[in-house]
């Protein structure tokens, strides 16, 4: 950050009084810009014994599977986000969210939540932001082809609990 996005004046790097870490603060206007870790929510739709994923059609990550996701707008709740994006990316419906996953991954800022339910049809098909939409079984999972650590671990953790059909909220704190 270079300059404040309240009047346009630099900003710099300092502790503010009473706080106990470096922020952003305009050098005119005084304003203290504190940056926090984003949240993704998410949904991991699954029908029967198949789970449905998301080829991406835009960077990062574009041609690589991944579950419907995305951050967080403002005046959602995480499961209106989760819903929303899972509609945006692949016009699928979901019943029943449920807060299922919970990744911490500090080195990007970002707290993934991702829910899990089961599919209302199989209307779906790519949105924008999707090449292709498809339900796959366990064996059919592009293990290699997964967009990100955050959905590898979210399919491996769904495959465990589905042994027992016993599906407890999990968090795991994802490293570099
Ligand atoms: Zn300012």
């Amino acid at each position: 950050m270079n300059y404040c996005s309240h009047c346009g004046a630099s900003v710099e790097r300092a502790v503010p009084d009473g706080d106990n870490r470096e922020r952003y603060i305009c050098r005119e206007c005084g304003l203290i810009h504190y940056q926090n870790p984003k949240i993704v929510a998410g949904i991991l739709p699954w029908r029967g014994d198949q789970i449905l994923l998301c080829k991406r059609a835009i960077e990062p990550r574009r041609g690589l599977w991944t579950l419907p996701a995305g951050f967080m707008e403002l005046g959602e709740t995480t499961r209106e986000a989760a819903l929303r994006e899972t509609w945006e990316e692949a016009t699928a419906q979901v019943k029943h969210p449920e807060l299922y996953l919970v990744f911490n991954i500090p080195h990007i800022d970002q707290v993934y939540m991702i829910f899990r339910g089961e599919l209302e049809n199989t209307d779906f098909a790519p949105g924008e932001e999707s090449l292709e939409t498809r339900l796959f079984s366990e064996a059919d999972i592009p293990w290699r082809e997964l967009a990100f650590s955050s959905i590898k671990a979210s399919l491996t953790q769904y495959f465990t609990d589905r042994r027992d059909n016993h599906f407890p909220v999990h968090m795991e704190d994802l490293k570099r």
